[in-house]
């Protein structure tokens, strides 16, 4: 018998990690390898930022505090809440959490029983279903192809509601495609959401700060007041402000379900870092304009890479309205052959051809439950991009 539980062997590792070790492995072999699978801002954390974290530690800010958050930033919370998505919320609304990843676990670990189904829209964020699986319930996956621009439609969304959904989960922008919803595509999915009261809708506005194009970003409680009741709002500071290890991640909801993942957050890990949370209400409650001129290097990028796959015949790319990432086709590489008489079956065939031969390491789009696809990351240099696209078009152009 094995000596792990049941619900352990039910989920992997996460394949975005795991592409970057297997990357990490071949560097240490003398391989150089452009990473372009992990979702992290190459951004240092503003400096403001730092200093208020420094100014939490010399104050003595190092103990424990309550354990979902302290006051002050759940207030610093309230407020960009309010001035940035027109939400309003109570103290007792708010969850802190070890990033964005905690807050989600805890939300789905406190609602889900036996059975519970969680509808996930496909494209996702690997994370989401396999944070179900671990907390008893069931995922239930939602085709969002390339067609409907890798966004839910209300037909979609109908078809998988069962008297067993307890949750929907919307990601905007989108990690791994970085589609974006309309105000009025939310409005859509909303109203197919009021004819089913039992449904709570979690809604993971990570990447609501980067964006393009003067695309406006919307979130669903904000668009429809009578979902907001039963919406949990998540977002943090992690890729806005360029603070993934700081580990503060933050939501807005149901003051029940905020309750209970408090319950769960104390008897688990206790209060996100006394330091970080200093640092993430210096972030909120501090200026945003350095942003412009990140999202504009972004943009750049993007649009690099967006260029670069175009002229390789065989894939093809929408271009995402934010996040970091671009998700290309690569309908047109299957079936091709490698020079070594190796045929190109699958996405994860195609993403180790460019891993041996581009030394440039992605993800296949199967990890995010659509295929054949892949991804990657552009919140890298942009000279490590222009060498990666560079590297990606030969070794396509070895394909035959
Ligand atoms: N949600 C999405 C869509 C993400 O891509 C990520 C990070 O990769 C997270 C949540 C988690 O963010 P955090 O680092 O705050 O846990």
């Amino acid at each position: 018998a094995s000596r792990l539980s049941s619900r352990l062997m039910a989920v992997q590792p996460s394949p975005t990690i795991a592409m970057t070790r297997l990357a990490a492995e071949m560097r240490r072999a003398g391989k150089e390898i452009i990473g372009l699978s992990q979702g992290e801002p190459d951004f240092d954390t503003p400096e403001h930022i730092q200093r208020a974290a420094n100014d939490a530690i010399a104050a003595g800010k190092t103990r424990y505090t309550d354990v979902d958050g302290t006051p002050e930033l759940k207030a610093a919370i309230i407020r960009k809440f309010r001035r940035e998505n027109g939400l309003d919320y109570e103290p007792a609304q708010i969850s802190v959490g070890t990033g964005g990843k905690q807050v989600i676990y805890n939300a789905l670990l406190a609602t889900l029983d036996e059975g519970d189904e969680v509808i996930v829209p496909a494209p996702y964020w690997v994370s989401y279903p396999d944070m179900v699986r671990l907390a008893g319930g069931t995922p239930v996956i939602a085709p969002c192809p390339e067609e409907d621009g890798f966004l839910l439609t209300p037909r979609t969304l109908r078809a998988a509601i069962t008297p067993r959904t307890k949750w929907l989960i919307l990601n905007s922008p989108s990690n791994p495609t970085g589609a974006g919803y309309s105000a009025e595509a939310l409005a859509a999915l909303a109203e197919v959401l009021l004819a089913h009261p039992h449904i709570l809708v979690l809604t993971d506005d990570m990447y609501e700060h980067i964006r393009y194009d003067g695309w406006q970003f919307a979130t669903i409680a904000a668009v429809e007041p009578r979902l907001a009741e039963r919406v949990l709002t998540v977002n943090g500071v992690s890729k806005a402000f360029s603070m993934t290890g700081w580990r503060i991640g933050y939501a807005g909801g149901p003051a029940d379900i905020v309750k209970a993942m408090a319950t769960l957050q104390s008897q688990s890990t206790s209060n996100p870092s006394s330091v970080s949370q200093a640092a993430a209400l210096a972030a909120l409650d501090g200026p945003m304009d350095f942003l412009a001129a990140r999202n504009r290097t972004f943009r750049e990028r993007r649009d690099l890479c967006l260029a670069a796959f175009d002229a390789i015949e065989g894939l093809s790319c929408r271009k995402p309205e934010g996040a970091f990432y671009l998700f290309p086709s690569c309908a047109g590489m299957i079936g091709r052959c490698r020079p070594d008489g190796r045929v190109i079956e699958s996405d994860g065939d195609f993403v180790m051809w460019l891993l041996e031969e581009a030394g440039v390491a992605a993800v296949p789009g199967s990890a995010f439950g659509l295929a054949p696809y892949f991804r990657i990351s552009f919140a890298t240099a942009t000279e490590q991009l222009e060498r990666a696209c560079a590297r990606i078009e030969a070794a396509c152009k070895k394909l035959s």
